[in-house]
């Protein structure tokens, strides 16, 4: 910047020979000097720092109002039938997670602890991590896996992953960085096999070292609208330090890793070791080193410290989903017909038939939706202006709507 000689810092007064810039403002003889530059730059830091630490204050005061894993576990409850295990571990994790955000900085630095959820579709994964985030006042979502894929493949770069989260924070860059992600079919990135060198799988091992920069905790450039990273796009940049990562995944056929390591096998009831093991409850038995076989790398598994498992849902925690949990999908009916001044009732045996049918065409907790659904659409198609006070729906409503039903009978 040339200097002007006779022009003097607007700020401090010094003379053009005094300074070693001199930046001439949009009016006229308007001018600032370095040393004012610098000045004010020190200004601007020391408030930014006090406003980062007011924000800390602001949130460890709330520690006494976030609720305890205890709470945490009550409240899933009323949502989440069975799963007593995954509930506990997620209800610790995510006070944890809040102990952490709050910690002094001394000498001993509590480690995130991020989870990994095993177990099949449709048992409730992704029902725990929506229902936690109803409770928490820390920025979550919920991304899915397959449609990531390796820098230079066809897909949605790693770093897109925190494209939602930002937007869950509303692009508060603070805020995202001590939120939650729920990773969604996290197996579908395995590769084939637990041995690189045979079975090389590229794009799933590709994905999964993209993904441990995530999870370590680094500073990674995050796409503000999603999607690949374009050059002209600008980049926030995001420290997943502190973001808790919940992994959920199927991994179909795990139990049979399980079995082999447990020197059993898989046919109904076998015998693990001295214990004899129904088939369903291998999960329970599921180590990281099963993970390790079904493809996740050691390096992604080491950062998933906390491993735990849902299990199936068999008939009669199919048939309590039905009723109990606080938005059952009867209790939602009963609220609809409610607001025609219908009282809705279910025969119990009509409940029974709706599980048998989910379990008889394998559809699980997901298909009993859509079989209410169907045994459901003439009775509101009729009732609502029939004046009637009360309706029941009897199993042989429920036989008669299945067989019309097109849906339910492939
Ligand atoms: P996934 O394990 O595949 O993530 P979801 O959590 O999406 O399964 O479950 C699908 C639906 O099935 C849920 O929205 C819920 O209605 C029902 N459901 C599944 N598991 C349970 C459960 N344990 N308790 C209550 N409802 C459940």
């Amino acid at each position: 910047m040339p200097k002007a000689k006779s022009n003097k810092c607007s700020f401090c007064g010094r003379d053009a020979s005094q300074t070693q810039y001199l930046i001439p403002g949009s009016e006229n003889g308007v001018f600032i000097c370095d040393s004012c530059i610098d000045v004010i730059n020190g200004m601007i830091q020391e408030v930014e720092q006090e406003n980062k630490a007011k924000a800390k204050n602001q949130f460890a005061k709330k520690l006494s109002d976030v609720p305890k894993p205890v709470q945490i576990k009550e409240f899933l409850d009323q949502y989440v039938i069975g799963q007593e295990s995954a509930k506990k571990y997620l209800s610790v994790a995510v006070y944890n997670h809040y102990k952490r955000l709050m910690q002094a900085t001394d000498d001993t630095d509590i480690e995130k602890s991020n989870i990994i959820m095993v177990g099949p579709t449709g048992t409730g994964k992704t029902l725990i991590a929506k229902t936690i985030a109803r409770l928490l006042d820390v920025p979550f979502t919920i991304v899915d896996a397959t449609v990531l894929t390796q820098a230079g493949y066809v897909g949605e770069d790693i770093e897109s992953l925190l494209t939602r989260l930002l937007q869950a924070a509303d692009y508060d860059v603070a805020k995202a960085e001590r939120g939650i992600v729920f990773i969604d079919e996290i197996d579908k990135i395995a590769r084939k096999g637990d041995n690189p060198s045979i079975t090389r799988d590229v794009s799933g091992e590709g994905v999964q070292q993209g993904l441990l920069k995530l999870l370590e905790g680094s500073v990674v450039n995050v796409p503000p609208q999603g999607g690949r990273k374009h050059p002209e796009q600008r980049m926030i940049p995001v420290d997943t330090k502190n973001i808790l990562f919940i992994c959920g995944g199927a991994f179909d056929g795990i139990e049979q890793k399980i079995a082999h390591r447990m020197n059993s096998h898989v046919v109904g009831y076998a015998s693990a070791g001295q214990r004899r093991v129904k088939k369903d409850d291998y999960l329970k038995y599921v180590e990281p080193q099963d993970l390790k076989s079904f493809g996740l790398i050691p390096e992604i598994i080491g950062r998933l410290p906390i491993l735990t498992h849902l299990e199936p849902l068999d008939r009669s925690a199919l048939r309590r989903v039905l009723t109990e949990p606080k938005n059952a999908i009867t209790r939602q009916y009963v609220k609809l017909f409610n607001m025609d001044g219908v009282k809705l009732k279910f025969d119990e045996d009509a409940l029974d038939l709706i599980v048998d049918t989910a379990i008889e065409y394998k559809l699980g907790a997901r298909g009993l939706r859509s079989i209410v659904e169907s045994v459901m659409i003439d009775s509101m198609y009729e009732v609502p202006g029939t004046g009637l006070k009360e309706f029941t729906i009897t199993r042989q409503l429920v036989a008669d709507q299945l067989a019309k039903s097109t849906k339910i009978q492939q």
